[in-house]
């Protein structure tokens, strides 16, 4: 459905409504590529405010900021960002259990077989070490090392280390504010309460700002938050909701001071009925508690974070409310909904600010001009769907896979139904551990491998292909691995250090 009646032409005004993360996002990657052949706006409200959480990031992020032209250091300067090396999952598979979703790799194939195939025959045998113990990442994370991949060091584990950031939210985006505005964004301040749809297309028109004028665009990026201002209160595109599969639906956070070490990774901790994150950042810890109301109260959960806290409160706890789901479609007709406003799935693996980007840079790939083709529209909303669907997918395998059944929400969570598409995964890599990575579905083997292993989902055999080498053959290679990675972290800087050295943030 074209724009108007006039022949096509490229879009030149596109109008960005939200100045959180994703609004941000959005202004700074569109007027890095255009440069100035988009006329791009962005419109926040000061009362309203941007949610101010989502800390934690994961590894394609580093994608994201070269396509905006980031300095890394400068960025975790102006953001006082730390590095992360993957989560640490604590009480999820059983109360004292523990283990650690590294970024990147563990070990190195043998023949055509990843390390987790010979892993599995030895750890049967009680002859093999911690999973942990064959990922750099792992390893580095237990001891507070961190440094960069070593890509000139062809041989050794150093070249594998994976990493994302932690950020203060706020501070990303007002270093993101600060990018675009320097690259011609215009920002207006207010509240946007009307919003004009051309009465032949449906394809909205303009927004109207209380006090203010109205903003007229050809293309509008929606985000707004979990409101959907556009999406969903304008356009009416429906919501698809994932509550019976993953029941969390409050959050309550707050900052507490910073402890020592400063560690590299994201910890996420499983309680009663829910779990708590805790996000170390260079000036504070971020922390919060995601629970199922209908298994805890605000009172108890608000109490639990107090009570957890590694330092001083330094904020009051705030409570967010939220629906797990996703919008119906992303793109309807002259809207493309991002971050929030498309859709909310709990931020186990951080994965938010991902979808984030995957979303705008599916958008740069299939930017419409005036026509605003449908073939477009539908592939975009396929691949998202299908993107929404991967993640949702992998954060149910961590509740579902408990031997949990200390409290209701636990044994909710252990005996519900799942979606058939995980019922399949499960079903692979509980027969021999083998797993696949199926088209571009965000989580690779790697993770599924370290979650399905650490929620203690052993299979129930191996690959045959492993008995090819005999078991002294085996134990050496899996040794050696262990070795060298244990020698390489010996010899990467202590975390703290490293960014004391390279990136440390001025002090208030
Ligand atoms: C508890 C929790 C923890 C999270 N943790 C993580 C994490 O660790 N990692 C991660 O990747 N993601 C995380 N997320 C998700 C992450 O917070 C979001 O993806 C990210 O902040 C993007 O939010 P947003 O920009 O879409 O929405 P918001 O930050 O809510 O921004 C909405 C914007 O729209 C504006 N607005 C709304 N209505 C109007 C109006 N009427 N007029 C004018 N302006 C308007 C607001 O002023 C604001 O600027 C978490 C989310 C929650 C709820």
């Amino acid at each position: 459905m074209p724009l108007n009646d006039a022949p096509p032409r490229a879009i030149r005004k596109v109008v960005i409504v939200g100045g959180g993360t994703a609004g941000w996002m959005s202004a700074a990657l569109l007027s890095r590529l255009y440069r100035h052949r988009l006329d791009i706006t962005l419109i926040e409200s000061d009362e309203i405010g941007a949610i101010g959480v989502g800390e934690a990031t994961i590894p394609a992020i580093k994608l994201f900021n070269r396509l905006i032209g980031v300095d890394e250091n400068e960025f975790l300067k102006a953001t006082k960002g730390t590095f992360k090396l993957g989560i640490e999952f604590v009480n999820w598979s059983a109360k004292g259990s523990r283990y650690i979703h590294g970024f990147g790799r563990i070990g190195q194939e043998l023949g055509w077989l990843r390390t987790h195939q010979y892993w599995l025959k030895m750890q049967a045998l009680g002859r093999a070490a911690d999973l942990g113990d064959y990922s750099i990442n792992t390893a580095a994370a237990i001891h507070n090392r961190f440094s960069p991949a070593r890509v000139d060091m062809k041989e050794s584990p150093l070249r594998d280390i994976a990493y994302a950031y932690h950020f203060d939210a706020s501070l990303y985006a007002r270093y993101l504010r600060q990018m675009s505005e320097g690259r011609g964004v215009t920002r207006l301040e207010g509240r946007i309460v009307d919003t004009s749809l051309d009465p032949h297309s449906g394809f909205v028109r303009s927004v109207r700002l209380q006090d203010g004028p109205d903003v007229e665009g050809e293309l509008f990026i929606d985000c707004s938050g979990l409101r959907g201002l556009l999406i969903e209160q304008a356009l009416k595109t429906g919501y698809e909701d994932w509550s019976h599969w993953l029941p969390c639906d409050r959050a309550v956070a707050a900052p507490c001071a910073s402890v020592t070490p400063l560690t590299p990774y994201t910890r996420s901790t499983a309680l009663d009925a829910g779990w708590q994150w805790r996000i170390p950042l260079q000036h504070r810890i971020g922390n919060g508690i995601v629970y199922s109301s209908r298994f805890m109260s605000d009172e108890d959960a608000q109490a639990q974070l107090v009570a957890n806290l590694d330092g001083k409160l330094l904020a009051d706890p705030r409570l967010i409310r939220f629906a797990t789901g996703k919008r119906k479609k992303m793109w309807s007709r002259n809207v493309v909904a991002v971050g929030l406003a498309s859709g909310f799935l709990e931020p186990l693996e951080s994965t938010s600010i991902h979808l984030i980007q995957s979303n705008l840079l599916r958008l740069i790939a299939l930017f419409p001009d005036t026509a605003f083709r449908q073939a477009d529209m539908d592939l975009f909303n396929e691949q998202t769907d299908f993107d929404y669907r991967c993640t949702r997918d992998f954060i149910i395998a961590h509740y579902k896979l408990t031997a949990r059944d200390d409290t209701p929400f636990w044994r909710f969570n252990r005996d519900m139904d799942v979606p058939q598409s995980l019922t399949r995964k499960l079903d692979l890599f509980g027969s021999a551990g083998r797993v696949f990575r199926e088209n571009d579905e965000l989580f690779a083997e790697e993770s599924w491998i370290q979650v399905l292993l650490g929620q203690d989902f052993f299979p129930a055999g191996y690959d045959p292909a492993v008995d090819i080498q005999s078991e002294a053959e085996i134990a050496a290679y899996l040794e050696n691995i262990r070795a060298v990675i244990a020698q390489c972290v010996q010899t990467m800087p202590d975390h703290g250090a490293y960014i004391a050295r390279n990136c440390a943030a001025e002090v208030a």
